[in-house]
C-alpha cells in the first residue's frame, strides 16, 4: 500500500497486528465460540502491546493515535480470521465518549483500563420497541436527590457478562419542560436492578448479545458522562468511530474469506486447469477484492476526517463506509462459501458459519437502509417518508 494513503507507521502496525493476529488464527478464534469463552489472550496480548488503546490518549495509558490507527487493528485482526468485535464498544465508542466527554475521575477509573484491556465496557442503545429509530428510546434517568435511578430496556447489547460496566444511554426527564433528553451512564455489571439474559443467536461469534432490563438502578451522580445536557453531542462523538470500526470489522472479516477462496481456486483441480482459471469463478472474486479496497478507501477517508476533528464531514463518511464495507464483506464471503463448493460448508474449511456472521456488519450497528435513508436525506436532499 502506497505512503499516499497509509504512513509508514500504519503500514508497521499493520504489519505488527497481523502477525499477532496469525499467531492466534481463526482457529483460536472458533475454540472459543464454541466453548463459549471471551478471547480473553488475544484481547490481553493486544492491549498490552498498545493495539486496542491506540486511539486513547497518551496520558491516560493510550497510543495518543486515532480512528485510522485503531480500525488497522480491527482489521488485521479479522483479515487473520480472529476479530475482536468489543473493540468496537469499548475502547472506540466508550473510550472516545469519556476521553472527549468524561470528568476528569472517569478519564482516571477508565481509560488506562480500556486502553491495556485490563477493563471492558459494553455499549447498550438499542432498545425493543425502538429498534432502528433511537429517537424513540424509552430507557429514563430520573433524579433522586445525589443520586439517579433508571428505568428501561435494552436488547442485542454486546459483551455485557465480560463487560466491567456497560454505558448506557439513557434520556433524563426534564422537570421545566417534560422533554426527555439523551444522557450516557456508566452502569456496572453487578448494579442492583441490572438484569441481563442472553439472547440464543445463530452466530458462531465468542461475543455473547443480552437483552438487559434496567429495574430502578441507582447509580451515584458521578455515574453520568459529562454533562447532563451535552448528551446529544456525546452520544454523536460515539457514533462515526463505531460505524468506522464497523467497517473494519467487515472488510477484515471479506478479507480473511476471500483469501481463503483465492488460496483454494489455486489449488482445486477438477477439469485441466485450477477453478479459479475460470472466469465464472475469478471474476466475482476479483470484484469482491476491489469492492473491499473500495470500502477501505472510505473507511480512511472517514476515519482522516474524525480525526481532523470534522465530526459533521465524518459522519456521513463513516455512514459510507461501513455501508459499502457491509456489502462488500456479505458479499465476499457469499463467494468465498461458493468457490468451495461443498467445503465451503464443511466444518474443516470453516467459512460456513461467516455467512451469518457478514450480515451482522450489514445490520449493525445501524442497518444498509438506514444508512441509505440517511444519505437520501442528509447528502441527497430528498424528502423524508417517516
Ligand atoms: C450481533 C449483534 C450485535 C449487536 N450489538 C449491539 C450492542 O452492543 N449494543 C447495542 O445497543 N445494539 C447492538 N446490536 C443491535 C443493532 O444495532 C440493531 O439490531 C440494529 O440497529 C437494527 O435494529 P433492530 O434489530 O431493532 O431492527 P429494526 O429497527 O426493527 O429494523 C428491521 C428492518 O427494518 C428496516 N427498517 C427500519 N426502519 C426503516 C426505515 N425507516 N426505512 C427502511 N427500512 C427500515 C431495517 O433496515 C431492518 O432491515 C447488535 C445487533 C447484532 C445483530
Amino acid at each position: 500500500m502506497s505512503t499516499v494513503l497509509e504512513t509508514e507507521e500504519h503500514q508497521a502496525l499493520r504489519a505488527a497486528v497481523a502477525a499477532l493476529g496469525k499467531r492466534y488464527g481463526r482457529e483460536y478464534s472458533t475454540a472459543c465460540a464454541r466453548n463459549g469463552e471471551h478471547p480473553r489472550e488475544l484481547w490481553s496480548e493486544a492491549g498490552k502491546l498498545g493495539y486496542l488503546g491506540v486511539n486513547l490518549p497518551e496520558e491516560y495509558g493510550g497510543g495518543g493515535s486515532g480512528m485510522a490507527e485503531l480500525a488497522i487493528v480491527l482489521e488485521e485482526l479479522g483479515a487473520a480470521g480472529s476479530p475482536l468485535l468489543m473493540m468496537v464498544v469499548s475502547p472506540a465508542i466508550c473510550g472516545t465518549v469519556i476521553a472527549r466527554f468524561g470528568t476528569d475521575d472517569q478519564k482516571r477509573q477508565w481509560l488506562p483500563g480500556l486502553a491495556d484491556g485490563s477493563l471492558t465496557m459494553a455499549f447498550g442503545i438499542t432498545e425493543p420497541d425502538a429498534g432502528s429509530n433511537s429517537h424513540r428510546i424509552t430507557t429514563t434517568a430520573r433524579r433522586d436527590g445525589e443520586q439517579w435511578v433508571l428505568n428501561g430496556r435494552k436488547v442485542f447489547v454486546s459483551g455485557v457478562d465480560i463487560a466491567d460496566a456497560t454505558l448506557i444511554v439513557g434520556r433524563t426527564e426534564d422537570a421545566r419542560t417534560g422533554k426527555l433528553k439523551p444522557c450516557l451512564f456508566i452502569v456496572p455489571r453487578e448494579a442492583p436492578g441490572f438484569g441481563r439474559s442472553h439472547i440464543e443467536m445463530e452466530l458462531q461469534a465468542a461475543e455473547k448479545q443480552f437483552e438487559l432490563v434496567l429495574d430502578d438502578v441507582r447509580l451515584p451522580a458521578a455515574a453520568l458522562v459529562g454533562e447532563e445536557d451535552a448528551g446529544l453531542l456525546q452520544l454523536f462523538a460515539g457514533l462515526n468511530p463505531e460505524r468506522i470500526m464497523t467497517a473494519a470489522f467487515g472488510i477484515g472479516m471479506g478479507r480473511y474469506a476471500l483469501a481463503r477462496a483465492v488460496e483454494y481456486a489455486k489449488t482445486r483441480q477438477v477439469w485441466k486447469e485450477p477453478i479459479g482459471a475460470h472466469q465464472a469463478i475469478a471474476h466475482p472474486l476479483a470484484q469482491a477484492h476491489i469492492e473491499l479496497e473500495l470500502a477501505r478507501l472510505m473507511m480512511q477517508k472517514a476515519a482522516r476526517l474524525y480525526d481532523d476533528g470534522d465530526d459533521i464531514g465524518a459522519g456521513e463518511a463513516a455512514n459510507m463506509a461501513k455501508y459499502a464495507a457491509g456489502e462488500a464483506c456479505v458479499k465476499a464471503v457469499d463467494q468465498a462459501v461458493h468457490t468451495l463448493g461443498g467445503n465451503g460448508l464443511t466444518r474443516e474449511y470453516g467459512l460456513g458459519s461467516l455467512i451469518t456472521a457478514s450480515r451482522v456488519a450489514r445490520i449493525a450497528p445501524v442497518s444498509r437502509e438506514m444508512i441509505l435513508n440517511y444519505v437520501s436525506h442528509q447528502s441527497l436532499g430528498l424528502p423524508k417518508s417517516y
